[in-house]
C-alpha cells in the first residue's frame, strides 16, 4: 500500500535527521574541547604574569624596608651629632632625596598591585569559563571519531535511497509527501492510535475512521488515498494493525 511505502520514507528522512544531528553535537564537542584547551592555555600564561607580580611586590617591599633604615638612619645622625652646617646640609638634600625615591617606589608598588589585581580578576573569569564550558561537554552525549566517521559515511547511501523511493512515488503524493515533510521537519505523517491522531493528540472524526480503513479500496494508487488528520493535516497512518 502506498502509505506503507510514504511511512518506511519518512522512517528513512528521521534516520538521516537524527545522524546529521549526532554529527553536529560531536562537531560542538570538538569545538568546545578547543575552546576549553585555549581557555587552559590562556591561564597558564596569566598565572605566570601573576607570579611575576608577586615577586615583583616582594622586590619592591625590601627595597621600601632598606630606604626606611636609610632614611631613619639619616635622621637620627641629623637628630645627635654635632656637625657643621655644610655636613647638615649634606645630610638634608640625602634625606631629601631618600624620602623621594621611597615615594617613587611606593608609586610602583601600588602600580603593582593594581596590575596584580587585574589579573587575578582575569583568572577568576576564565576559570569560571572554563568550569561552564566543561559541562556544556559533559552534558553532550559521547561519541568517538571511529564511530562517527562510519556514521558520516553511510549518509550519502542514505540520501540516494531516500531519492530513489521518493522518485518511484505516484506524483501527486510525492509533492504532498515533499511538501509536508518541510512543514513538519521531515515527518509527515502521524500514526493513529485508539482513533487519535498521536501528533495534535484529537480524535478523529468517524468520516476520517472511515476514510482511513477503506482508503486502499477507494483511491486509485495515488494522493486519494492519502488520509489527512482535519486539525494538524499530516497523512494518517493506521498501522497495519488498526486497519482490519
Ligand atoms: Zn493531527
Amino acid at each position: 500500500m502506498l502509505i506503507d511505502k510514504l511511512w518506511e520514507l519518512q522512517q528513512l528522512q528521521l534516520d538521516y535527521r537524527r545522524t546529521e544531528h549526532l554529527l553536529e553535537e560531536s562537531d560542538l564537542s570538538s569545538m568546545l574541547s578547543q575552546k576549553i584547551a585555549k581557555t587552559e592555555e590562556q591561564l597558564t600564561g596569566l598565572r605566570g604574569e601573576l607570579e611575576g607580580f608577586k615577586a615583583e611586590e616582594i622586590r619592591i617591599g625590601e627595597k621600601l624596608d632598606e630606604l626606611s633604615v636609610k632614611v631613619h638612619e639619616a635622621g637620627a645622625k641629623l637628630g645627635k651629632e654635632e656637625m657643621s652646617e655644610d655636613k647638615v646640609q649634606k645630610l638634608e638634600e640625602k634625606m631629601k632625596k631618600l624620602t623621594l625615591e621611597k615615594e617613587k617606589i611606593e608609586d610602583a608598588q601600588g602600580k603593582n598591585f593594581h596590575e596584580r589585581q587585574d589579573v587575578e580578576d582575569q583568572i577568576r573569569a576564565l576559570e569560571l569559563l572554563r568550569e561552564k564550558l566543561r559541562n556544556e561537554l559533559d552534558n553532550l552525549p559521547k561519541s568517538d571519531a571511529e564511530s562517527r566517521a562510519a556514521v558520516k559515511k553511510s549518509l550519502p547511501a542514505l540520501k540516494k535511497e531516500i531519492a530513489a523511493r521518493k522518485a518511484k512515488l505516484p506524483l501527486k503524493s510525492k509533492l504532498i509527501f515533499e511538501s509536508l515533510s518541510e512543514k513538519f521537519s521531515e515527518a509527515p505523517i502521524a500514526r493513529v492510535e485508539n482513533s487519535t491522531c498521536d501528533y495534535c493528540h484529537v480524535k478523529l472524526s468517524q468520516k476520517t475512521l472511515f476514510n482511513l480503513h477503506h482508503a486502499e479500496e477507494s483511491g486509485n494508487g495515488d494522493a486519494e488515498e492519502l488520509i489527512r488528520c482535519e486539525v494538524c493535516g499530516k497523512i494518517l497512518y493506521a498501522g497495519t494493525k488498526d486497519r482490519e
